[in-house]
């Protein structure tokens, strides 16, 4: 019965790039999530097109990733970076050049997989026109991020209505945790069907070196104490906690420590900022000496510094998922993590490492010290996380369970549409 579908699938990341460098302000975890997602789906037999807004002009159209596989840059809006606030307005021009697109290709896609709320409107409009099916990613709910910040900015009503619409309309919305799911439904809606597929992770990649050949390929010494951080310079990641938790370390001054920050940022725009603010803090704590910024890690250089890590902190503010504690999880290295969203669902709590209330220092430093100064305990905590993210978190695994979804929603006729948000929405904000 299968063999009679197309396994053919639009992903649609407008502001995501699943082709450009990783780590870069606004490039983190959904370009990542796209990319796996669609390498492993082209594996297991789909035909996979993965669309995003070109950000430059000197980006290629078409980037081939593997059989099966591309990334297709759509013309919408200006051919440079624009942050993710202000794309929105540039939706009805991508739409229209997804139909185009189409148009000249001859393919007309049955399903797309749409990710973050801008993409989603792009969704809900393709049903709304040809009756397309719609599977939807979140990524980041504005209902929980605009409790955790100061400025709301103008975008957000606009969102809201959005993120609910799509809750509504879409087939099925893949929530990437329980915690993100239990949000939806408290903050969003109540309507609309909603499954569980978790974020994935290379694990022949993060798990392929072994502590003492990473720790000498980086210089580092059998003895010293290993803390790492990787990911984007934003304040909502809570590098301060971190920074301010390590400082209060019981085992400074009396065992070698190495605070290692990795993650890219650009001068003067704001990761470049986060990151002169963090460096001040150090230098202000007196830990210059031992901590380092190597910047950009690419997932070559990753699994090396997972594997040469005592523990991997994630001390963000909020996450629906988090890439990051589950690469260092696969490596072997215990996660010390803030106790929200899906750092809920991958970290289990002297298991595979420890949570702590976010941004709470005290708290961070207790954590961090506990595994640190207890090797053995370190080890036993590291191997249950690599246990644990094989059997549970394998993007091969992700794939067949969004691939049985899709097939799934392919058998099943076409509905007219609830309620779509209309163009009108996009409009509005362009003159907003
Ligand atoms: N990343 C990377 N190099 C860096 C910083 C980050 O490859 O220098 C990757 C990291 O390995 C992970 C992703 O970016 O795959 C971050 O995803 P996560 O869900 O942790 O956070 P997000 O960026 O989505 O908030």
């Amino acid at each position: 019965m299968k063999s009679a579908i197309q396994k053919h699938i639009a992903l649609i990341s407008v502001h995501g790039d699943p082709a450009i460098e990783i780590g870069k302000e606004e490039a983190g975890g959904q370009n990542v999530y796209v990319r796996q997602v669609g390498e492993a789906l082209a594996k297991q037999g789909w035909k996979v097109d993965m669309f995003t807004r070109r950000a430059s002009s000197e980006q290629a159209t078409v980037v081939e990733h593997a059989e099966n596989c591309r990334t297709i840059r759509l013309t919408a809006g200006p051919a440079e970076f624009v942050p993710r606030d202000n794309i929105f307005g540039y939706a009805p021009e991508f739409v229209e050049q997804f139909l185009k697109f189409q148009k000249q290709s001859g393919i007309q896609y049955q399903i797309v997989h749409t990710n973050y709320w801008i993409s989603s409107w792009v969704g809900m409009e393709l049903n709304k026109i040809q009756g397309t099916k719609q599977v939807h990613t979140y990524h980041s709910l504005g209902a929980v991020k605009y409790k955790s910040i100061s400025t709301i900015p103008l975008i957000s009503k606009t969102r809201l209505g959005v993120e609910k619409a799509v809750l509504e309309t879409a087939e099925t919305i893949v929530a990437t945790s329980p915690q993100e799911k239990e949000h939806m439904r408290a903050l969003v809606s109540s309507k609309g069907n909603i499954d569980i597929i978790p974020c994935g992770t290379d694990v022949e990649r993060f798990g392929s070196v072994e502590r003492e050949e990473a720790r000498q390929q980086l210089g580092i010494d059998p003895e010293t104490k290993v803390i790492f951080y990787v990911g984007r310079f934003d304040q909502r990641k809570g590098i301060e906690t971190l920074v301010r938790a390590v400082s209060q370390s019981q085992l400074r001054g009396k065992t070698p420590l190495k605070l290692i920050i990795g993650g890219g940022s650009r001068p003067g725009q704001s990761d470049g900022l986060e990151r002169d603010r963090i460096e001040s803090i150090v230098n202000e704590l007196g830990m210059s000496s031992f901590t380092s910024f190597p910047g950009n890690l690419d997932h070559e250089i990753l699994p090396t510094y997972y594997a040469a890590a005592d523990v991997c902190v994630v001390p963000s503010h909020y996450e629906p998922f988090g890439l990051v504690a589950i690469e260092a999880m696969a490596s072997g290295t215990p996660v010390v993590a803030s106790d929200v969203g899906g750092l809920q669902f991958t970290v289990v709590p002297g298991e595979t490492g420890l949570l702590a209330p976010a941004k709470d220092e005290v708290a961070f430093a207790a954590a961090i010290d506990q595994i640190i100064s207890n090797p053995t305990w370190r080890n036993k905590l590291g191997e249950a996380a690599k246990h644990r993210v094989r059997t549970k978190f394998s993007w091969d695994g992700v794939a067949s369970q969004l691939s049985d979804l899709y097939i799934d929603l392919l058998q099943q006729p076409v509905k007219v549409p609830a309620s779509v948000v209309s163009t009108k929405v996009a409009a509005s904000a362009v003159s907003a």
